[in-house]
């Protein structure tokens, strides 16, 4: 048995229990309050799922980038894993209230985190401990199921991963 502690609670792990494929990294809980990183369904301004259609600048069909997991706006987000933190990745460059993000390191994954406010940018962290704040995607998409943004580097699909 090994203590841990998340956001605030006490968890009893029971070392050596791995229901997932060994092969395959799975994120730890990004975001407090939602320890299963449960995936955003579907609301009014879209769906969480990878390859979701999205309506693009002048009315361009693109697809969702990446995948969407279910966060509370001021919500701490914590490290999936051991992570290092690799600078800035902000998803629309419009300087808007929730235009900042990171991009990371762990596990052999590339990966960026998008509507984070980061504590900071570089460095590294280990597993549980806190990347940032989530912010306040209400106010840009009144409505939404807020959300952290989940993207792999290379663009393909991180579902397998969670
Ligand atoms: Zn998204």
């Amino acid at each position: 048995m090994k203590l841990y502690i998340l956001c605030g609670v006490l968890f009893l792990a029971v070392l050596g229990y791995s229901p997932a494929d060994a092969n395959t990294v799975k994120f730890g809980s990004l975001c407090c309050g939602n320890p299963n990183n449960n995936k955003r369904g579907c609301d009014v301004k879209g769906c969480g799922y990878f390859g979701a259609p999205r309506n693009g600048k002048k009315g361009v069909k693109q697809k969702h980038g990446g995948l969407d997991i279910e966060c509370e706006d001021g919500s701490t987000i914590n490290a999936p894993f051991d992570v290092t933190l690799n600078g800035k990745s902000a998803p629309y460059g419009n300087s808007n209230a929730i235009d900042n993000g990171i991009k990371l390191n762990g596990e052999g994954l590339c990966f960026k985190l998008f509507y984070v406010k980061p504590d900071k940018y570089y460095g590294s962290l280990k597993k549980g401990e806190k990347i940032g704040t989530l912010l306040p995607m209400q106010k840009v998409y009144p409505g939404i199921t807020s959300h952290v943004h989940v993207q792999m580097c290379d663009k393909s699909d991180p579902t397998k991963y969670f």
